[in-house]
């Protein structure tokens, strides 16, 4: 279906003369810059999961261990969700710098009777409510490096396609030639207010809207999945044994199977064809995040018949994605990474060997109720947003100091908890340096803690805690500082580069600059929080 689809797509607008070069072009060495980049994220796709199906990959994820191999990458702070995890990606700044702490935080003084704020939703703007709410880049403090490729070579094209809005607005930024997400339903795949709507993706949107409208039998299961293939009781629910069947006009259905990241490939394809991009002397980005997998992780786990599925389909989709790009003849160079890792089911890790896995028993409600009782406060000046909890600004001086204290009680004596720090705690803390996997819990806190927009206190639960069940779409999750959560695998490849495998860690905050290296781009301020990691395999230097 997607050789279909990229073929629609890339065909009515690739076949104008020139657009395709004759023949491939000869192999460079890693050393002379690309002039495309491709940047990928998997939403959640782990280290674990890397590491699970990297010996059954045999499409496009095959293709990418035939470059530089880090199997170790992490993103390296606490709130470890999708908005916060993909504006690490491009940026090479942790959330801290970032400014996206959270998918969603709470402004108590801000004068929207909601007071919680989306990642890229402009509260400034007029018409915005939280359900139809304006997307833009304003909340993101810094450039991507599409950003600061724009800025040196004002003709590059730096473009984003996603599944979901905040992917798309933090891996293309500020100046995006082309920022197109799926809006959810049959209306098919949106952009910033005002924007025009190329050819090209109007005929993704005709696309999705047939692909959505039919309805799309169980895929097939590969012989590797069939071990995985069991059911298992959440709740009221079973879980393990779906092969991602959906009924003719399911949305919900349509973004939680390999359909939607097929539509969005195939909508890459279809802008690096219609665009040229890359058969210009200035370097051009395309940022492409792929969302199902994190729906599908959410929906059903990580180890059932579900997620093994929907690899395998993703695997293949990526390999026929990267023949349309190889028939451009445009020297591209890819990274492959994720926003964020995540765990299983505790369910089936308790049948499945790991007796250590529970459901969170933590109660937000009561931490709220014993700290308005013991403080005297009402309970509406407590707002808490996942790890993060925050005190109305209205309250000062001694009264503050007291209720953070008493809330930090009321937390710590609540099941499941691991650590809570206050905000002047974590700003005392010094700055994230060091292996990532040795930093202290605070200091992984440090690393997405950013004042205005963080909570007055932060906590972390114990490992291997999940959140509640929390119904149909929701078994399973991640956003906690454990390791399960902060590992992803970080994976770059260009035709013809001398393989290697590093297992030491290093950070989703190193891919910028590695890609700045690549491009010879000098990099202006703000200086990254990552470094340039060397991708040629012998002596020379990708760093410059
Ligand atoms: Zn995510």
């Amino acid at each position: 279906m997607l050789k279909t689809l990229i073929a629609a797509v890339v065909l009515v607008t690739a076949m104008t003369p020139g657009t395709l070069f004759a023949q491939p072009q000869p192999v460079k060495p890693i050393t002379s810059p690309p002039t495309l980049i491709v940047a990928i994220s998997i939403d959640q796709f782990s280290a674990d999961l890397f590491t699970e199906y990297r010996n059954h990959v045999t499409g496009g994820l095959a293709r990418l261990l035939d470059g530089a191999v880090f199997p170790n990458g992490y993103q390296s702070h606490a709130a470890t969700e999708t908005c916060p995890g993909h504006s690490t990606l491009l940026t090479g700044m942790r959330p801290a710098h970032t400014g996206i702490v959270l998918n969603t935080w709470v402004d108590l003084k801000s004068p929207l009777a909601d007071k919680t704020i989306y990642c890229v939703e402009d509260e400034t703007e007029p018409t915005n409510t939280h359900d139809r709410y304006s997307v833009a880049a304003t909340h993101l403090l810094v450039p991507t490096l599409g950003d600061r490729i724009k800025r040196v070579f004002p003709t590059s094209r730096n473009v984003a396609v996603s599944g979901k809005d905040r992917a798309a607005v933090m891996m293309g930024g500020h100046a995006t030639d082309e920022s197109w997400w799926w809006n959810g339903d049959t209306r098919g795949f949106a952009s910033f207010a005002g924007r025009p709507m190329p050819e090209v993706v109007r005929q993704a949107n005709a696309s999705i809207r047939a692909d959505l409208g039919t309805a799309r039998p169980a895929l097939p299961l590969p012989a590797y999945c069939a071990s995985k293939s069991r059911a298992i009781a959440v709740g009221e629910q079973t879980v393990g044994t779906g092969r991602l069947a959906r009924a003719a006009g399911d949305a919900e259905a349509f973004r939680t199977s390999p359909d939607v990241d097929n539509a969005t490939l195939a909508l890459a394809a279809g802008l690096v064809t219609s665009m040229k991009l890359g058969q210009r002397a200035t370097p051009d980005l395309l940022s492409i995040s792929l969302s199902a997998t994190d729906y599908i992780g959410h929906s059903y786990g990580m180890q059932g018949s579900e997620m093994c599925v929907q690899l395998a389909s993703l695997d293949q989709h990526l390999g026929v994605f990267f023949k349309a790009l190889d028939a451009t003849g445009v020297d591209y160079a890819v990274v492959l990474s994720a926003d964020h890792g995540g765990i299983d089911l505790p369910e089936r890790g308790t049948e499945q060997g790991s007796a250590t896995t529970r459901r969170s028993r933590f109660d937000m409600a009561a931490v709220v109720r014993q700290a308005s009782a013991e403080s005297g406060v009402p309970a509406a000046a407590l707002n808490a947003r996942d790890s993060n909890v925050y005190i109305d600004p209205t309250i000062t001086g001694v009264r503050r100091a007291q209720l953070v204290s008493i809330t930090r009680r009321a937390i710590l004596a609540q099941p499941d908890v691991a650590a809570v720090f206050t905000a002047d705690e974590i700003d005392a803390a010094p700055e994230p340096s060091g292996p990532p996997e040795t930093w202290p819990l605070l200091m992984r806190a440090k690393a997405s803690f950013y004042r205005p927009r963080s909570g007055d206190l932060i906590f972390a639960l114990q490992p291997r805690v999940v959140s509640r069940p929390t119904g149909k779409g929701y078994v399973a999750g991640h956003g906690s500082f454990w390791d399960y959560d902060r590992r992803v695998p970080i994976l770059f490849w260009r035709r013809g580069m001398p393989a290697f495998e590093q297992p030491l860690s290093i950070e989703t905050v190193d891919i910028a600059p590695t890609l700045a290296g690549l491009l010879h781009l000098p990099l202006a301020a703000p200086a990254m929080d990552g470094r340039c990691l060397d991708l040629d395999a012998g002596p020379a230097t990708t760093c410059g």
